[in-house]
């Protein structure tokens, strides 16, 4: 479970914020929000879905920082209650849902913080996953890095080696030992899976958040490299507060798995069951199948980034373009104060000639007393006419 996982990690004091109240939205409110998230998903080419330990819970696998989260547990020194094994977990309709929409191609991409492997056995291809943390059903090679799907969970977590030999045949058999691929807090994450999620989130037109306060870097800043690309939509799926609340075009707190019932209604699709002949843990078990390869591919991942940096490109050159037409109006505008201050200090200047050229022609001045006529025809128009 969740604890035997936390347990196996080393320790770690910065966990971020535990055990912040859930809230819940009405259900006119969730209705109107799901439809706009409808409507948002009809519209995008690039969604990308992440996912966080909220996407899980309804399958009995506690979270980590909810009001009962195996984190905010263990400062009160309590322990989450279990019910259930990993092997026994079954992929929630979240997990479905989202298998679904990638098999629509309504969402490219899907990345995921969990180590459950929920998503593995929802049928989710790996071209369009990145576990970014690991996950519990898959074993790595120490030396031809080749990942492996396992028939139950893994006995160890932090990438712990095992007597276990490669089951790569290239040509000859890999000599290397498989290890769990379970990530402890320091460790790197995988290249491939990294660089897939920075590329598909740059790329992303609609990223939507199920179930992650965001809290844990990189993965929590992900979803906001949308809002880089100038047309990026941002949505939140979650209970708590999250990091990136005030980016967030839409916020949904209600709980996921009801969120995609009224989605897929709305969308008019159906979530799949969930089936365990089509489920790679299962059809190990079952020896449909001897080995299922679960390595990330290279190839796609240099794929996307040359999407990605042809994008970045574009971007650089926009905001250059940007700043040099930003640059000539400031430019404009200063010149135009400069003529303006220029011709008004040439005005003053031309004014004082006049003063001094007039004062020079002036006859010295000579008192005159007012006479009666001066003093009537004051007031009046000169011509001793009263102005109207
Ligand atoms: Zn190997």
């Amino acid at each position: 479970m969740s604890c035997n996982y936390a347990e196996g990690l080393s320790p770690y004091e910065n966990k971020g914020k535990l055990g912040l109240p859930e809230e819940f939205d009405g259900e006119k409110e969730v209705d109107v929000k799901v439809d706009q998230l409808a409507e948002w998903i009809r519209g995008s080419k690039h969604t990308v879905i992440y996912t966080g330990a909220g996407v899980s819970t309804s399958a009995g696998i506690p979270d980590f920082r909810g009001p009962k989260g195996v984190w905010t547990l263990e400062e009160k020194g309590e322990k989450p209650d279990m019910n259930i094994s990993w092997d026994d977990a079954k992929p929630t309709s979240t997990h479905m849902a989202i298998a679904k929409l990638a098999e629509e191609d309504k969402c490219k991409f899907v990345i995921s913080q969990n180590i459950d492997g929920l998503h593995l056995r929802s049928g989710l291809p790996r071209s369009k996953l990145a576990e970014l943390h690991g996950n519990m059903f898959v074993d790595e090679c120490s030396v031809c890095k080749k990942m492996f799907v396992r028939s139950s969970a893994a006995p160890t977590v932090g990438r712990k080696m095992s007597e276990v030999s490669c089951k790569a045949q290239n040509r000859r058999p890999c000599r290397g030992k498989l290890r769990d691929f379970v990530l402890d807090w320091e460790d790197e994450l995988p290249d491939e899976d990294l660089s897939l999620s920075h590329s598909h989130s740059m790329l992303s037109e609609l990223s939507i958040v199920i179930g992650s306060t965001l809290q844990i870097i990189p993965a929590g800043n992900m979803p906001t490299f949308a809002k880089k690309n100038g047309k990026g939509i941002l949505v939140i799926v979650n209970l708590q507060p999250t990091k990136h609340d005030k980016k967030a075009d839409l916020i949904i707190r209600a709980f996921a798995d009801k969120v995609f019932e009224k989605l897929f209604s709305k969308l008019g699709l159906k979530i799949p069951s969930y089936a365990e002949v089509s489920d790679p843990v299962k059809r190990l078990k079952m020896e449909l199948e001897a080995t299922i390869d679960w390595s990330q591919s290279n190839g796609l991942a240099k794929e996307w980034e040359k999407k990605c940096s042809k994008l970045e490109a574009e971007l650089k050159k926009q905001r250059k373009v940007e700043k040099e037409r930003k640059s000539r109006e400031e430019f404009a505008i200063g010149q135009k104060q400069l003529q303006a201050k220029l011709k008004q200090e040439k005005l003053q200047i031309g004014k004082a000639q006049v003063k001094e050229e007039n004062e020079d022609q002036k006859p010295p001045p000579v008192k005159i007393a007012k006479t009666e006529k001066d003093i009537k025809t004051e007031g009046t128009n000169g011509n001793g006419v009263h102005a109207k």
